[in-house]
C-alpha cells in the first residue's frame, strides 16, 4: 500500500531527478554522505513518522492538553513518539558534526521532516521549535550558552520555545513591552507577558529553554531596542545540573481550532509565582550584544518561514493522498450519458469534476513541495557553494522567495485541504476521516510566523526593492533561465515557457509601475494581490522546472504522465488567474485604500 502521508516517489523525483542533491556529496561538508545515506534517512523518517507519529494524530486532537493549575497534561503517546524521534538522531540532521549533527543537506533534512509534519504536525512542532531555538543559539550564543542549553536540547533532554508575541504586540513587534533589568552579576531579570507561545509549558522534557524578546530599560524605541534572552524554566547550574524553578509561570492555555496537540500558552515572566534567589523576576541571560534581538531572530527567519511553508505543504499533501485513495474506492453515480440504473456505480474518480478537485490539489501540493525543496537547496548553496558569488546569489534569491514560500503553501495547500473535504462529500465533514483535521491544523499557517498580510508587505515593500531592485532582477532572470532552457527543449515545454514569460514580464512592469511615483501607501495597499500573483508565477516556474526534469514526452510511466498533466492544469487553470490581479495592480486601484472605517 503506498503511503497516504507523502509520496516517496515524488520526493525522490524532486531531490534526485530535478535538484540533483547527490552532487552535493562532492562538497567537503557532505563528503561523508552518499545517495545511500540520503535514502536511509528518508526511509527512517517515513518509518518513524508512520509508526510513531501518525497513529496518535487524531487522539491528540480530540484530547487537547489540559492544565489543572499545577501541571499540563498531554496524552502519553506524544512523549513516546518524541522519544522515538530523539532516537533517530534526525533532530540534528542538518547540523554540524561538531555539535553531534549528521551534516545532511538541508534539502534532504527538509524532506525527512516533511514526513513528520504530514504524520502529526502538532507533535512534530516540539522538536522543530527546539531546533529553531538551538539554531539561533548556535548562530548567536556564546560557547558557554551552547554547552549549557543547546547540547541538552540536541540530546532531547531540554525543549525550546520562541517567545516574541505579546497580547498587544503580534505583527508589530516594535511595540513589545517585556522588560529585562540588568543585574550586578551580569544576568537580567525579566518582567512581562508573552502570548501564543507554542510549547510554552509541558512535562515532555527536563527543562524548557525560552528564547525571549525584551527591552533593556533605556533602550532605543522600536525594533532597534529589542534584545534576546535565554530564560530557562528551571535554572541550570554551571555544571549543567538543574536548580531552582525560574519565575516563568503558565498563566493559561489557549484552546485552538487545530494544532491542538501542541500546547499554546500565555506565559508570565517575573510576576512572583516563583522567587529564584529569594525574589521575583525571571532570570535571563542576554544572547549576543544588546538591542540586536530582532536582527538575530530575523537571521533564522528564512529557515523558520520555509519550515512553515513545508508544514503547510505536508498537510496539503497528506489530505490530497487521502482524498485520492477515497475517490478510487467510493462508488457513486454513473458516467454522464449512462442512464441504466442496472449498471454498477462507478468510483467517484471517474467523474471529471472529482478529477478536477484532485488535479487542483496535486498541482498545489506538488508545486509547493517543489518550492520548499528548491529553497532548502538554496540554503545548501548559500552554505556550501564553492564560489562566493554563488553563495551570495543563493542568499539573495532565498530572501526574495521566503515570503512566497511561507505564504503560498499556507494559502493554497489549505485550499487543497478544503478540496480534500469536498472530494469526500459528507464523510469529509465528519470526524471519521482525517481531512477535516488537516484543514483545521493547516488554518494556522497563514497566521503565525508573520501573517499573510505581513508577508505581502515584506515581499513588495522590502524584498522587491532592496539593493536597488537586485532581488527582483535576480528572481526574474532566474525564471528566465528556466524559460530559455524550456524553449531549447521545444515541444510542450516551449509552449509553457512562452506563457510563463508573459507573466514574468508583468511582474517586472507591475512592480515598476507600483513604485513609479514613490507613493508608499498606494503601492502597498494591494500588496496581498501582489503576493498572490507573484506566488502563482513562481509556482508555474516550479512546474516548468519539473517538466524539464521529466523524461521526453511519450516516454516514462504513469507518474511522469501525472506530473505533466498537473503542470498542464496549473498553466491552463491557475496561471491565468494572475491576469486580473496584475490588471488591478497596474491600475493602482484605490478601492480598499479609499474605503473608510466608518463606511462599514
Ligand atoms: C497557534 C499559534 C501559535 C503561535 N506560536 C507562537 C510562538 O510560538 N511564539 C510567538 O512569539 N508567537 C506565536 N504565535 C503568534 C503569532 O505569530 C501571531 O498571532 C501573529 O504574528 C499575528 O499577531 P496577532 O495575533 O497579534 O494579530 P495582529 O497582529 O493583531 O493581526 C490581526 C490582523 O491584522 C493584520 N495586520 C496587522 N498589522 C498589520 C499591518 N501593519 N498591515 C497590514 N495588516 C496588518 C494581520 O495581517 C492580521 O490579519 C502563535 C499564534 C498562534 C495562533
Amino acid at each position: 500500500m503506498p503511503s497516504t502521508l507523502l509520496s516517496r516517489r515524488d520526493l525522490d523525483f524532486l531531490l534526485h531527478d530535478w535538484l540533483r542533491v547527490s552532487q552535493l556529496v562532492e562538497r567537503p561538508r557532505y563528503a561523508e554522505h552518499s545517495r545511500e545515506t540520503f535514502d536511509d534517512a528518508l526511509d527512517l523518517a517515513e518509518r518513524v513518522a508512520t509508526e510513531q507519529f501518525a497513529p496518535h494524530n487524531r487522539a491528540a486532537d480530540l484530547a487537547e492538553p489540559t492544565f489543572d493549575g499545577q501541571r499540563v497534561r498531554l496524552i502519553p503517546q506524544v512523549r513516546a513518539a518524541l522519544d522515538s524521534f530523539a532516537e533517530t538522531g534526525l533532530l540534528t540532521a542538518g547540523l554540524d558534526s561538531s555539535v553531534g549533527g549528521l551534516q545532511l543537506p538541508h534539502a534532504v533534512a527538509a524532506a525527512c521532516f516533511a514526513w513528520f509534519q504530514a504524520a502529526n504536525v502538532a507533535t512534530s512542532a516540539y522538536p522543530f521549535l527546539t531546533l529553531g531555538n538551538a539554531n539561533l543559539l548556535l548562530a548567536h550564543g556564546s560557547a558557554e550558552q551552547v554547552d549549557t542549553y543547546v547540547r541538552p536540547m540536541l540530546d532531547g533532554r531540554f525543549f525550546g520555545t520562541m517567545c516574541l508575541s505579546e497580547p498587544h504586540a503580534g505583527s508589530s513587534l516594535a511595540d513589545i513591552t517585556t522588560r529585562a533589568e540588568p543585574q550586578s552579576d551580569g544576568s537580567y531579570r525579566l518582567f512581562g507577558t508573552k502570548m501564543w507561545i507554542s510549547g510554552g509549558d509541558h512535562e515532555l522534557a527536563e527543562n524548557i529553554v525560552h528564547l525571549v524578546l525584551a527591552r533593556i530599560p533605556g533602550a532605543p524605541p522600536g525594533v532597534k531596542g529589542i534584545s534576546l534572552f535565554i530564560v530557562p524554566k528551571v535554572l541550570v547550574g554551571a555544571d549543567g545540573s538543574l536548580g531552582e524553578r525560574n519565575d516563568v509561570v503558565l498563566a493559561g492555555l489557549n484552546h485552538k481550532m487545530g494544532f491542538r496537540g501542541t500546547t499554546n500558552t500565555l506565559l508570565s515572566f517575573g510576576d512572583g509565582g516563583h522567587t529564584p534567589g529569594g525574589r521575583p523576576g525571571a532570570v535571563g541571560q542576554l544572547v549576543g550584544p544588546p538591542h540586536q534581538g530582532l536582527a538575530q531572530m530575523f537571521h533564522m527567519m528564512n529557515e523558520a518561514r520555509i519550515g512553515v511553508g513545508a508544514g503547510a505543504t505536508a498537510l496539503g499533501y497528506t489530505g490530497y493522498l487521502k482524498s485520492l485513495a477515497y475517490a478510487r474506492e467510493r462508488p457513486q453515480g454513473r458516467p454522464v450519458g449512462a442512464k441504466d440504473p442496472a449498471t454498477p456505480q462507478v468510483p467517484i474518480i471517474d467523474h471529471p469534476d472529482v478529477r478536477r478537485m484532485l488535479l487542483a490539489q496535486k498541482s498545489y501540493v506538488e508545486g509547493a513541495l517543489a518550492l520548499v525543496l528548491y529553497c532548502a537547496r538554496l540554503l545548501d548553496e548559500q552554505r556550501t557553494a564553492p564560489a562566493e558569488a554563488d553563495r551570495e546569489r543563493a542568499h539573495l534569491l532565498l530572501d526574495v522567495l521566503t515570503p512566497i514560500t511561507k505564504s503560498w503553501p499556507s494559502q493554497w495547500c489549505l485550499t487543497a485541504n478544503d478540496l480534500a473535504i469536498q472530494v469526500l462529500g459528507g464523510a469529509g465533514y465528519t470526524r471519521d476521516h482525517d481531512v477535516e483535521q488537516h484543514y483545521r491544523d493547516n488554518r494556522l499557517n497563514p497566521i503565525h510566523e508573520g501573517t499573510h498580510g505581513i508577508q505581502a508587505l515584506d515581499l513588495l515593500g522590502r524584498k522587491m526593492t532592496m539593493q536597488g531592485g537586485a532581488g527582483l532582477t535576480l528572481l526574474t532572470t532566474t525564471i528566465e533561465d528556466t524559460i530559455e532552457r524550456a524553449r531549447k527543449a521545444g515541444g510542450e515545454a516551449a509552449d509553457l515557457a512562452d506563457r510563463l514569460a508573459e507573466t514574468v514580464d508583468r511582474v517586472t512592469s507591475v512592480t515598476a509601475r507600483l513604485w513609479a511615483d514613490g507613493d508608499l501607501v498606494l503601492a502597498l495597499a494591494n500588496a496581498s494581490a501582489y503576493l498572490e500573483a507573484v506566488g502563482h508565477v513562481v509556482i508555474a516556474w516550479m512546474w516548468l522546472e519539473q517538466v524539464l526534469a521529466l523524461p521526453p514526452e511519450g516516454t516514462g510511466d504513469a507518474f511522469h504522465a501525472g506530473k505533466r498533466q498537473a503542470a498542464r492544469y496549473f498553466f491552463a487553470v491557475e496561471l491565468p488567474r494572475t491576469g486580473p490581479q496584475f490588471d488591478l495592480l497596474d491600475s493602482r486601484d484605490r478601492t480598499t485604500l479609499d474605503m473608510r472605517p466608518d463606511w462599514f
